[in-house]
């Protein structure tokens, strides 16, 4: 069965990108995953997303870091769809550790994917959305868009960027049916979270149990992770017609966290 939306959905292989995908595809939306992960685990992601809802659901294994690969899984996605409507970027990755002791590698790595593909999926995305008057790309920011933390600076730097380019890329859609905004999640417990617990406790010399409350969940004052379905939800909504209006919005979802 073919819909009327289709969807890219960065990074969807795992955590909060796969429930996006699949809160989409509940919905009715044909979806392109994207992703690192096990050929056959991804398959079967794939497989079983198409046949719960009845939507086309493909799959590309487009590297985030390099601007070619982008532009190819984008205009794969344009060739079987027909089209795309709504662009997720959502692919990232996390780096703890002291500024001095970063390896500057890191650092590059951590812009190319957390922010330099969203400006390449944009641009490849963007004319066809203006040409058809409708489009919504959404961007999965952080808290770490609004506020920062310590030994975080590529992934801070980078999702602030990602703030900004949101905006601009609101003033330039507004007229065209096009809106952006940026999802800024506190902490939920996905692969990135808990490959960084011991991290933290490196970095902070402190036990990975003592990371969760007085560092991770300290920050957030409902004392809970923020779950994936909470931010899928949101990402449906801010795909769907009735919220044509919200547009360059930088929104928290971060059980109080950046009240502070
Ligand atoms: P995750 O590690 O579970 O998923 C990350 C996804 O990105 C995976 O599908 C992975 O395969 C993909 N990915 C990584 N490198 C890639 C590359 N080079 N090319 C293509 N895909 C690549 O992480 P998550 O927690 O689900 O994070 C998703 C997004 O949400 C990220 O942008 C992250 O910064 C943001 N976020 C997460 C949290 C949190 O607490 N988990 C909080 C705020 C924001």
């Amino acid at each position: 069965m073919t819909t009327e939306r289709s969807a890219i959905v960065t990074g969807s292989t795992s955590g909060i990108g796969l429930a996006i995908a699949t809160a989409l595809a509940q919905s009715g939306h044909d979806v392109m995953l994207n992703g690192l992960g096990k050929p056959e685990e991804i398959e079967a992601t794939r497989a079983r997303l198409a046949d719960q809802h009845g939507v086309e659901v493909l799959y590309s294994g487009a590297d985030m870091s390099s601007p070619e690969s982008v532009g190819e899984m984008v205009a794969k996605a344009e060739q079987a769809f027909g089209k795309v409507d709504i662009l997720v970027n959502n692919a990232g990755i996390q780096h703890v550790a002291p500024i001095e002791e970063f390896p500057a590698g890191k650092w590059d790595q951590i812009l190319a994917i957390n922010l330099s593909a969203s400006f390449h999926t944009i641009r490849h995305a963007l004319p066809g959305m203006k040409s058809r008057k409708f489009g919504r790309i959404i961007q999965l920011a952080s808290a770490h868009a609004l506020v920062a933390s310590p030994f975080k600076s590529a992934y801070v730097a980078a999702k602030h960027g990602i703030a900004g380019l949101t905006k601009t890329v609101a003033l330039e859609g507004a007229e065209h049916g096009v809106t952006a905004n940026a999802v800024c999640p506190g902490y939920v417990l996905t692969p990135l979270v808990e490959k960084q617990i011991p991290e933290q406790a490196k970095a902070r010399g402190i036990s990975e149990d003592a990371v969760i409350r007085d560092v991770l969940l300290a920050a957030q004052p409902t004392k809970r992770f923020v779950t994936v379905e909470e931010v899928a939800s949101l990402v449906l909504f801010l795909a769907g017609d009735t919220a044509g209006s919200i547009t360059g919005a930088i929104i928290p979802i971060d059980g109080g966290w950046t009240c502070h």
